[in-house]
């Protein structure tokens, strides 16, 4: 086989655009850190996956944090002297500074525009704007809405919202597996109506729970639906004593839009996942860019904080902050595309599946190549077509299987898809000429769960709306 995204799982039929009108379903409600657009979010993906909402209670410390009150929001604008309203949260709900302390009141544009905050490069758009931990309120708007203001009126400025004690609430989809050391996979879930910055994510990994569950793994699987920051230092905080079973960890955002993808390492910079990622991108074809750890960004800078520096990097498509969309109102709907979610969607399946499949083993038979004819393993490996790619990645397994290496570590060397080593080492280990070595192996077990996890023959519609997704 050659390269292109025929080395990507299969998924099932239409997945983009389902996970579209998923993100299309969530997309109105006006999410925060706390509060009932978080709730709204979780319970629709609760309808979906198994999910345990976890609500943590105002002012619990967390490391060194607090958690917060709750914001409820209720209505929010600026009208001008005849009762119009100018700017007006039931249009968009990116108009009000998010986390906004209640305020109604009358004044001056000229007391009103320390408040108002807008794009004069991009006159169309609404910012997206919080103000989380610092008491403060104000209206995002369109420029062109700005310029219109006029400083000789006077305006009713009104955010009809709360910020009480309630609770912090996340998502844990938990997925066990054979073995309890766990995959991690995190996505924030505190913005409101942005499409690619969160919802893709969310869309993404609820659809990837989906997929999990009809494929049985060996490694257990914890997806975390997290308020950014305040979620991921909650949850470190509450699982300090569980973090050691996290032995490989995504963090997804920005996963819906046509760009090329960008992977961001874990902190350690060399883990598993490290490799994993860029070499699944590669054997598909997809363009990408790899970028090291820094300690800013998504919730991997938590996972990655140096008391917990666990192996968890970052999978995005265009990298956050740096796309002209970003926090604005043009991450809408028509931002993220069915089959760029698809794509991301099958890349995130194959990474876990190469994962789940990775192993180490020992040839048995280490004095000269072992006579693979007289054992039938050339027949037992497949059809004419690839024969000779399959011949090939046994070859590399029985040179390569010394105890040291593992499938990955040969996969990456022969630059060869995963799941032909993975396929091969199968092959290899039911003629007895490979012994399991213990440690990261996914062994027999595995073998089992290959021909579902790693489909080789793409429906025709599939595989053409994956290979129109391809960047050049
Ligand atoms: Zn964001």
């Amino acid at each position: 086989m050659t390269g292109g995204t025929d080395n990507l799982v299969t998924l099932p039929p239409e997945s983009g655009e389902a996970m579209h009108r998923f993100i299309a379903k969530l997309f109105p409600l006006c999410r925060s850190i706390t509060g009932n657009g978080v709730r709204a979010t979780l319970q629709a993906i609760a309808q979906r996956i198994p999910l345990t909402l976890h609500e943590v209670p105002s002012g619990t410390p967390v490391l060194d944090w607090t958690v917060p009150q709750e914001w409820h929001i209720r209505d929010a604008f600026i009208k001008n002297a005849r009762g119009e309203r100018l700017v007006d949260f039931r249009q968009s709900n990116l108009h009000v500074v998010n986390y906004s302390v209640p305020v109604h009141a009358t004044m001056t544009l000229s007391e009103l525009r320390p408040h108002l905050f807008s794009l004069p490069d991009y006159p169309d758009w609404i910012p997206y704007r919080t103000s989380y931990y610092t008491p403060a309120w104000g209206f995002c708007l369109r420029h062109t809405q700005l310029a219109a203001l006029r400083e000789d009126e006077v305006y009713e400025v009104c955010i009809d919202a709360s910020l009480e004690d309630g609770a912090l609430t996340y998502g844990d989809c938990y997925l066990p597996g054979i073995i309890e050391d766990e995959v991690l996979l995190s996505c924030h879930v505190c913005h409101p109506s942005l499409a690619n910055d969160n919802l893709s994510g969310i869309a993404v990994m609820t659809f990837l729970a989906q997929y999990l569950q009809h494929c049985p793994q060996r490694y257990s699987y914890r997806l975390l639906f997290i308020p950014g920051t305040i979620g991921s230092i909650t949850w470190l905080a509450r699982n300090e004593a569980h973090v050691e079973k996290i032995k490989h960890g995504l963090v997804l955002t920005c996963v819906g839009d046509a760009g090329p993808f960008t992977y961001k390492r874990s902190r350690r910079g060399h883990a598993v996942i490290d490799r994993t990622v860029p070499y699944v991108l590669r054997q598909a074809g997809l363009a990408h860019e790899v970028i090291d750890f820094f300690p800013y960004g998504y919730d991997e800078r938590q996972y990655c904080s140096p008391g917990f520096n666990l192996p968890v990097g970052c999978l995005m498509r265009a990298r956050h902050g740096q796309f002209p969309e970003y926090h604005t109102s043009a991450d809408n709907l028509q931002f993220v595309q069915p089959v760029a979610l698809e794509t991301s969607l099958a890349v995130c399946a194959t990474l876990l599946a190469t994962l789940d499949g990775n192993a180490r083993y020992r040839n048995l038979l280490p004095k000269g190549e072992p006579q693979l004819g007289k054992r039938g393993l050339y027949r037992a490996i497949g059809g004419q077509q690839h024969a000779r790619t399959r011949e090939m990645a046994m070859l590399w397994v029985l040179n390569y299987a010394d105890g040291e290496h593992t499938l990955l570590d040969i996969a990456e060397r022969a630059d060869l898809p995963f799941q032909h080593l993975r396929q091969a080492a199968d092959a290899l280990l039911e003629q007895g000429l490979l012994a399991d070595c213990g440690e990261e192996s996914a062994g027999a077990l595995y073998s089992s769960l290959s021909p579902r996890i790693l489909e080789q023959s793409p429906s025709p519609s599939h595989s053409l709306r994956v290979r129109g997704d391809k960047v050049i």
